[in-house]
């Protein structure tokens, strides 16, 4: 069956999918945004088990249990801040989907939901970052994945239009 690739806008924190997808940053111990969030819904047994994990590097990923989440595990993964584009961040932000899928892949989940990776106070500017999110996710998927559903977790209305129109292929 073919993966169905969806945006919904939601608090990621309350999906009850196989895995969800945490922005991080690299020392993997909490922050702001979506990376707060989870770790407030999460409860504080998250952080006891990040800490073993010795941080995480950009465009890497990571893997904890969800705790208090409805979901079954959580995917973490660290995005790059935006410095202009010509950094390396498509490439690192790329890895950090690719990475994702497949952990998730191996952990044999079939739903994973991300959030709109780096495009908050990392300031990667959503539209490339969204493009890049659905092309390097359809491209990581292997031919026999386990997963059936992908879902970009979007925060705002203005977000999900904008996914929405990508995933429909509609040029604007
Ligand atoms: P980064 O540091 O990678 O930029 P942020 O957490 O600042 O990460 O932002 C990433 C995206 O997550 C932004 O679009 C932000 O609006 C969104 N976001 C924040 N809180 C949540 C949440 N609870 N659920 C889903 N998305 C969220």
């Amino acid at each position: 069956m073919p993966t169905l690739l969806r945006a919904i806008q939601s608090d990621i924190t309350k999906l009850p999918v196989d895995a969800i997808v945490n922005a991080a940053n690299s020392s993997l111990l909490g922050g702001g945004g979506v990376d707060g969030a989870i770790h407030r819904a999460a409860g504080p047994d998250l952080v006891h088990e990040c800490r073993l994990l010795g941080g995480c590097k950009t465009g890497e990923a990571k893997v904890t249990k969800a705790y208090r989440l409805p979901a079954q595990f959580i995917i973490h993964t660290v995005g790059p801040v935006w410095n202009g584009g010509d950094k390396g961040e498509p490439e690192l932000l790329a890895s950090c989907y690719r990475k994702s899928i497949a952990l998730a892949e191996e952990r044999s989940a079939a739903s994973i939901a991300f959030p709109s990776i780096s495009t908050g106070v990392y300031g990667y500017p959503i539209e490339s970052a969204a493009q890049i999110a659905i092309r390097s996710v359809r491209d990581s998927l292997r031919t026999d994945s386990s997963i059936q559903e992908i879902l970009f977790c979007c925060f705002s209305a203005e977000d999900l239009r904008l996914y929405e129109r990508l995933l429909n292929g509609t040029a604007r």
